[in-house]
């Protein structure tokens, strides 16, 4: 780096780039940018110094509040200029009438399959991670994606994984009810080997902790302890899905959030909690409340929700244990077959909770739902799973629903909870994050450009897979993965996002 005032050298992020020097130089409020390029100056218009311009698009970033009309030129795969005068470049794409936001951050997809990433793609989103089942071998969930993805990636070392592994469980995607994950009570040597396989997954990048306590009912208070004190070695944030639904009896709702609050006040690791509103229903502005005040008093706590008023879980799992109606406040009819659309009995629950699969629950009003998304708090993130209009629908009906049709939030309020508080949640374990969530020179170029008097989300609960509509481009590190909101076939600029690299246990 240059130490010469006012002077920064770049270096070269791209081995194709030329050497340049930047200055920048303040005259009448104006900034003026030049560049020395083959030892001759020359204004920054006149050269073409870009891949890529976005000319002209209503420029937002939640981070510095800029909404205003500007030229965003892109080279490397970095943001280069943020402009008022207009740029050149090999490409140029008219954003007029667009929005120009960060690529969204989905802290909580689970779908992850090739098939599973256009749709997201095709809803804003740049990165998609999967922090609260996650995974028990880190190394081969990164090693399966590499270099195949259209958007950037990530996932947390899991407690269920690691807990179905040390107990002997079938691997799946969640615990069943009745197997050792859920019911056994881990002794000394395997509360250790839970420790051990989550330290090992930290060491190998695992981005955060995840925890399901609802779906690992046996896994005591002592033995989340003894993992958030393995997290808070790593300063990595631990996303939880809370233990209990209800507000009455020993374990309830409110039990759930203050053993989250006291874990992560006591070991110092942050704590995230996962879907509030599905879990809280009708208590989630009291929920909310708990979490703001810990929040106020210096907890590191962090809190995502996802704009349906139904969730939806395999149907063999413990949440839907004796008990389920009464503490869910919900019945039967609650319950929809997305194979069928059927709404469920006691019979056909029984018939299907013998053979497992996901099952849509019915579960909130909608003012819970209006209430979660426009806490001051809240981040969204989808919960993505393939069956649920969440998968594909969350970023545009946020934009859609929430801003333009109820105006419950306003744009630069969505665009934060999409994008930069996502990032931040995780950019002190992983310090890329601090060039994701912004529009900013510097920041990687993943983009999101939609119009504000169109995007909507079109997924149903019939018909989940319908991609959102009114987001005609999507970039990741510069490159198209949504153009003219045509998923571009091939496009694989997706990136790993990684926490950096330990000797493991
Ligand atoms: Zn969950």
């Amino acid at each position: 780096m240059s130490a010469l005032p006012g002077i920064s050298t770049w270096g070269r992020a791209n081995p194709r780039d030329k050497p340049w020097l930047r200055f920048r130089h303040a005259w009448g409020g104006l900034a003026i940018s030049a560049a020395i390029v083959g030892g001759s100056l020359v204004p920054r218009a006149a050269a073409q110094e870009f891949d890529l311009v976005l000319r002209g698009g209503r420029v937002m970033d939640p981070e510095s509040g800029l909404d205003a009309v500007r030229d965003v030129g892109i080279r490397g795969g970095v943001i280069r200029a943020v402009s008022g005068q207009r740029l050149t470049g090999a490409v140029i794409v008219d954003a007029q009438g667009l929005v120009v936001s960060p690529g969204f951050i989905d802290l909580h997809q689970h779908a992850q399959q090739p098939d599973d990433y256009p749709l997201k793609a095709q809803d804003g989103v740049t990165t998609v991670c999967e922090l609260e089942v996650g995974a028990a071998d880190v190394d081969a969930w990164y090693a399966a994606r590499e270099g195949r993805t259209p958007i950037n990636f990530a996932v947390s070392v899991g407690h269920i994984p690691c807990r179905m592994a040390v107990m002997g469980d079938r691997p799946d995607f969640l615990p069943g009810a009745k197997t050792g994950a859920a019911t056994r009570v881990a002794d000394a040597a395997q509360l250790a080997e839970v420790c051990r396989l989550i330290e090992k997954g930290l060491a190998r990048g695992a981005v955060a902790v995840g925890f399901g306590l609802q779906y690992t009912p046996a896994a005591t208070e002592r033995e989340m302890l003894a993992v958030f004190r393995v997290a808070a070695k790593f300063n990595a944030p631990c996303h939880l899905h809370m233990r209990a639904k209800g507000d009455t009896g020993p374990q309830n709702v409110f039990s759930s959030v203050l053993e989250i609050i006291a874990a992560a006040a006591v070991t110092g690791a942050p704590a995230h909690i996962c879907h509030v509103q599905s879990t809280a229903t009708r208590s989630t502005p009291a929920v909310l409340q708990v979490i703001a005040e810990a929040h106020a008093r210096g907890v590191n706590l962090s809190v995502e929700c996802y704009p349906y008023t139904a969730g939806m879980t395999d149907i063999k799992s413990a949440i839907f244990d004796p008990g389920w109606r009464e503490k869910g406040a919900i019945d039967f009819k609650d319950l929809q077959w997305p194979a069928t659309g059927e709404r469920l009995t006691e019979e056909s629950f029984a018939r299907y909770r013998q053979t497992g699969g996901l099952v849509i629950v019915h579960a909130n009003p909608e003012e819970i739902v209006r209430d979660a998304v426009s806490h001051p708090l809240t981040l969204i993130a989808s919960d993505g799973l393939r069956g649920h209009p969440r998968h594909a629908g969350t970023s545009a009906r946020i934009l859609g629903h929430y801003v333009r049709e109820t105006k419950a939030i306003t744009l630069m309020q969505a665009l934060a909870k999409l994008s930069l508080l996502p990032a931040r949640r995780l950019e002190e374990r992983v310090p890329a994050m601090k060039n994701k969530g912004r529009v900013r020179v510097g920041a990687d170029a993943d983009l999101v450009l939609f119009s504000p008097d169109t995007v909507i989300d079109r997924a149903t609960y019939t018909q989940p897979d319908l991609a959102s509509a009114g987001i005609p481009h999507v970039l990741v590190a510069g490159e198209f993965v949504v153009r003219d909101g045509a998923i571009q076939a091939g496009a694989a600029p997706g990136r790993p996002v990684r926490a950096p690299l330990r000797a493991a246990p």
